[in-house]
């Protein structure tokens, strides 16, 4: 029997307040947004969409949430920057990274807030905040959603 891979044609709608056409981080003095961008001696695992700190972040469709997502495991001194959610709609299971969530399990739907955007300049100064979208399985590459 043939096999019949069908693209589903998923994408996010609107992710953080102030930036209706998700824009991208494109390069900064830290690095670049783009998914495999180089990070340090690694390579950067999502792609990352502006976000002006203290903004309200949405669910990029309806999304049920399935807990908190560290960022940066076992780094210390990162305190409130190192936050984020795990969730999947769509079919997708993914995480938002450097956002405070609103709550962590649940169903949210489409357009109603996520959390809110860290105060990423603290941390990073002269960075283009951003909230880093990164697939459950790391090495897939968000960007088709975008
Ligand atoms: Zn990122």
């Amino acid at each position: 029997m043939k096999q019949v891979v069908v693209f589903l044609g998923v994408k996010f709608g609107q992710l953080c307040d102030g930036n209706p056409g998700n824009e991208r981080r494109t390069n900064d003095r830290y690095g670049s947004g783009h998914f495999g961008a180089p990070r340090g001696s690694g390579t950067h695992t999502g792609l990352d969409i502006k976000c002006n700190d203290e903004q309200a972040v949405f669910a990029p469709f309806d999304v049920y949430i399935d807990g908190r997502s560290v960022p940066h495991h076992g780094v210390p001194n990162l305190g409130a920057i190192n936050d984020g959610i795990l969730m999947r709609g769509e079919g997708l299971c993914f995480k938002l990274f450097y956002i405070t969530p609103v709550k962590t399990s649940g169903f949210v739907r489409k357009g109603q807030k996520l959390g809110t955007m860290v105060t990423m300049q603290t941390f990073y100064p002269g960075i283009t905040s951003h909230v880093h979208v990164q697939m459950c399985w790391k090495m897939a590459d968000p960007t088709p959603y975008f």
